[in-house]
């Protein structure tokens, strides 16, 4: 694909759209332009909305059991064009073949646990609450909800949400990342062919001035934002001004703790896969590790040789481990927090700035880089860095790693790497952060357990996937009802 105008699907058509302004969607590996996305203006999400409440009188009325059918066919859909939709990821998000395959299968996951809606919102039954009276309480959709997205995970993101949103008997709403809409335009391709009535699930391309509109649109119920904290921030408080259900996914800083009694091969391993791999742009990321005791010596020296030596490149090229960051100001971001590290006294250890990669001059590349002993009080020890940047720390003992894990203002995600169940038993209780690993570098959720997170890592209350999608998605209605006593007389 060059040069093609993205498009809008709206009502279960392709529409282009009247936005005056247009962004360049780039490979990051190239510098290429892949295609152009339009910022399509409020009245495009006013067309998609109304569309999607039209739609939402009769789709509300459709059994669950008919309602999944279009997602068994989307899952199979999504599968005989996984290869295609993984290239399309990594020419515009820049991962790796084998890390967009990944992205992709998580996705599909949550499309088959979204077709066990008619189990997952069923409501509950008491008969003779008194003599004669009955009460129950039944699940109903809310009507129109949308999903605003990031660039990391262009595929699997939208799919925490709208599985669950529509199988729940809602419409939908998809506003990707303008860094990354061809995934998205792909995956819409196969949502047309899997057989939703039109205005069920509807896509708008664009940037802030379309999530405004999302924000204010009074026929909006429910909103999914996953991003940067700040911008979570205003969507929750936005949201929340016009009345709508919220759930925000924000930003992360994750510490990795290593045990002397580590499997040391396997730590750095794995630590090194959560630090580099997606080039570090993972809510998820390993960003700090903290060794504790005797683990200081062997690990530095494991992970700075395996950073050094990680292949970095075109993420289509089969032997490449690690591929571009986003755009060239996230590159010079990244590359500016690596000096600020510098300049409040961390030593840069491996120094991935700057690289010189052959044939790909003009791509966004930054190295894996490790920034040792990151002073606790210094910002780079709480700033998100969203790159392939691991900052070292040490302390002499576990409770000193747990209140390090506990002082930061993120609580996405926190690691413990150790051979002792005592420790990982008091890790997992004590540490404060919604997703925890025990010897496990990207703690990720399947779509069966809901996508925690903690703190300012996290604004709302229901988070993303499994029951929580299915509560977030739905309305409790309650009734009780009263029959002739005798109704009730035991025999
Ligand atoms: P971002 O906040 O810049 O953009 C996210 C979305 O918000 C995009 O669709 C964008 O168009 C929109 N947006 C951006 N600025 C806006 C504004 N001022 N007003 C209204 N809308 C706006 O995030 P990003 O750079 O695309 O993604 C990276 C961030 O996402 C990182 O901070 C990362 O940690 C976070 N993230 C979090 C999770 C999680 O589960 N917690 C998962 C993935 C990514």
């Amino acid at each position: 694909m060059s040069d093609a105008i993205l498009k809008n699907y709206i009502n279960g058509e392709w529409r282009l759209s009247e936005a005056s302004d247009r962004l360049a969607v780039y490979n990051p590996a190239t510098a290429d332009v892949l295609a152009e996305v339009p910022l399509s203006p409020g009245t495009e999400v006013d067309h998609a909305t109304a569309a999607a409440a039209q739609a939402f009188t009769t789709w509300r009325r459709v059994p669950a059991v008919e309602r999944v059918q279009p997602l068994f066919k989307l899952k199979s859909l999504l599968e005989s064009h996984a290869d295609e939709i993984a290239r399309l990821i990594t020419q515009e998000c820049g991962k790796t073949l084998k890390e967009s395959r990944g992205e992709l299968q998580r996705a599909i996951e949550n499309v088959e646990v979204a077709c066990g809606i008619p189990t997952a919102m069923q409501g509950t039954f008491s008969e003779d609450i008194a003599r004669g009276i009955d009460e129950f309480m039944i699940r109903q959709p809310l009507g129109v909800a949308a999903a605003i997205a990031p660039f990391n995970f262009p595929a699997m993101i939208p799919f925490w949400f709208l599985p669950y949103a529509i199988a729940c008997g809602n419409t939908y709403l998809v506003k990707p990342s303008e860094k990354v809409p061809l995934t998205m335009q792909k995956i819409f391709e196969l949502i047309d062919q899997a057989g939703f009535p039109p205005g069920v699930v509807n896509l708008v391309n664009g940037a802030k001035e379309t999530v405004d509109a999302i924000l204010q649109h009074p026929e909006i119920r429910a909103i999914s934002f996953v991003g940067s904290s700040p911008v979570a921030r205003y969507i929750y408080s936005q949201a929340a001004a016009h009345g709508k259900r919220v759930q925000c996914q924000g930003g992360a800083k994750n510490p990795i703790i290593v045990l002397p009694d580590a499997d040391m091969d396997m730590t750095t391993r794995i630590a090194a896969d959560s630090a580099f791999g997606c080039a570090g742009q993972r809510c998820l990321a390993a960003s700090l590790a903290v060794t504790v005791g005797a683990a200081r010596e062997p690990f530095t020296a494991a992970i700075a040789e395996t950073a050094a030596h990680r292949i970095t490149g075109n993420g289509l090229d089969a032997a490449v481990q690690m591929g571009p960051v986003i755009t060239a100001q996230s590159r010079d971001r990244i590359e500016a927090l690596i000096q600020q590290g510098a300049d409040e006294g961390a030593k840069v250890l491996v120094d991935g700035r700057q690289p010189q990669i052959a044939g790909l001059e003009q791509g966004h590349f930054v190295k894996p880089t490790i920034l040792q002993d990151v002073p606790p009080d210094g910002a780079i020890a709480h700033t998100e860095i969203f790159g392939p940047v691991l900052g070292l720390m040490h302390v002499e003992t576990v409770e000193d790693a747990i209140a390090l894990v506990n002082r930061s203002p993120w609580g996405n995600m926190a690691c413990l790497f150790t051979s002792s169940g005592a420790a990982a038993r008091k890790f997992r209780s004590e540490a404060e952060a919604g997703n925890i690993g025990i010897n496990i570098g990207v703690a990720a959720p399947m779509a069966f357990f809901p996508f925690s997170g903690w703190k300012d890592s996290f604004f709302g209350d229901l988070h993303g996937q499994s029951h929580h999608a299915v509560e977030f998605f739905t309305q409790t209605k309650v009734v009780i009802e009263r029959w002739p006593k005798e109704w009730s007389r035991q025999f």
